[in-house]
């Protein structure tokens, strides 16, 4: 099968891909989970540390603005990845749950209120649920939720019915993080503005896979995590449109986010610096410029059709295999699946594999509720980058073939 990607060239790119695991070499099927880094990545982040370091936004001397300017111009680069208006809307965070936590945590000091109502769906990932269950017991609001249907598509024929005048906010994943199932986010956001309800997307799983335009999608908030796309752990970004952030509170008080401080009152600075309390991850953000000039070479687009591809030719394969249920079969999906091996758990199943050198996330995925519906404890989850092969899902299925023999 030929996809539009060299991946085999790609490959040489990522110097852990040549490592060898139980001297057989590594099958990266994890990439949900963290993606690997890159050369042009890693060279970047170390040419930093090597002629740049210094703190930004904090001095006049060389380095400083060299520094500044290096971090201003990674937030630039996101803006443009991203197709934000401004780069005022692109705040840095440590990644997608700092920045929910900071929607979250920020609106609830000026926009929700007792009796208000939070709509998520069934299918998000823990930080896509835990932080607006709080903000809903600290203010007495309500957490309502949208159910999905045995395909794991979400059932939104009837979502009109779930608004009311108290609805305030809907947050939603673009890409399940279990099942790969890409939601209808522009129809959700369409019909939630027609009540003049802001949406929050969740793009941890969408944001190294799928073309993404905020100001298409007309979302308020858009959250991803920059080590799952090939850039450092601890980095992210929340885009909130302008007109949002200007009434939200700093939820983190100190250096670099004040304009003036007396022992009365302090004032903040402007967007996007009064969301970014002290000293920032300088090179994180230069990671995550890095990583998007990277996949800019290859082109967002491609990336998307050889991944599409590896799934396709995957599932058909572990389909195949009469004691494997795949999960979400039939939906439309990015990136990744789930299976289980009949009555076998995919703890097992996932040691099994990586005696093979074959790396697989078994277990909740951080989504619990998804498990309950689904009646299960757990499932084996395969990730796709764009260095994977058709190759490396060959060896996939040859090691879930080998794990029906040992287990069953
Ligand atoms: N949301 C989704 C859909 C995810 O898949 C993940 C991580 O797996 C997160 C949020 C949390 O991301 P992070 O741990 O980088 O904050």
């Amino acid at each position: 099968m030929k996809t539009p990607l060299d991946a085999q060239k790609i490959r040489d790119d990522f110097p852990i891909l040549q490592t060898r695991v139980y001297d057989k070499p590594l099958v990266y099927l994890d990439n949900a989970a963290t993606t690997q880094k890159p050369r042009q990545v890693i060279d970047r982040v170390i040419s930093y540390y090597y002629q740049n370091n210094s703190n930004a936004h904090r001095a006049k001397y060389f380095l400083a603005e060299k520094s500044s300017e290096l971090y201003e111009s990674a937030r630039e680069t996101v803006r443009k990845f991203i197709g934000a208006a401004n780069s005022q809307e692109i705040i840095f965070t440590s990644g997608t749950t700092a920045s929910i936590n900071l929607v979250a945590q920020s609106l609830r000091k000026f926009y929700f209120k007792k009796d208000d109502e939070i709509i998520i769906t069934e299918m998000e990932h823990h930080s896509n649920l835990v932080p607006w269950q709080m903000v809903c017991k600290d203010v007495g609001a309500s957490l309502k939720v949208i159910p999905f249907d045995d395909e794991g598509v979400l059932r939104i024929k009837s979502l009109e019915s779930m608004f009311t005048e108290k609805t305030r906010l809907i947050a939603v994943t673009h890409v399940s993080n279990v099942t790969g199932v890409i939601n209808p986010v522009k129809e959700i956001i369409v019909r939630a503005h027609a009540y003049n309800i802001p949406v929050l997307l969740d793009g941890a799983q969408s944001i190294s896979h799928l073309p993404i335009d905020v100001e298409i999608l007309d979302c308020d908030f858009f959250v991803f995590s920059g080590h799952k796309m090939y850039a450092e752990t601890g980095t992210g970004v929340l885009y909130g449109k302008q007109k949002w952030l200007e009434q939200m509170f700093p939820v983190q008080y100190g250096g670099g986010m004040v304009l003036s401080v007396d022992f009365d009152n302090t004032t903040f600075a402007d967007l996007p610096f009064r969301f970014e309390a002290g000293t920032q991850n300088i090179a994180g953000a230069i990671s995550i410029a890095a990583a998007i000039d990277y996949m800019n070479d290859i082109g967002i687009n491609a990336i998307h059709s050889h991944e599409k591809q590896l799934l396709q030719y995957a599932a058909d394969a572990l389909g195949d295999i009469d004691q494997v249920t795949l999960y979400a079969e039939s939906a439309t999906k990015s990136g990744l699946l789930s299976f289980n091996i009949n009555n076998v758990s995919p703890f097992d199943v996932s040691m099994i594999l990586d005696k093979m050198a074959i790396a697989v996330r078994s277990g909740t995925h951080c989504a619990q509720p998804v498990m309950k519906h689904l009646g299960i404890d757990g499932t084996v989850r395969v990730s796709f980058a764009l260095y994977n092969t058709v190759e490396e899902v060959d060896v996939l299925v040859k090691g879930v073939r080998r794990a029906v023999q040992i287990l069953q």
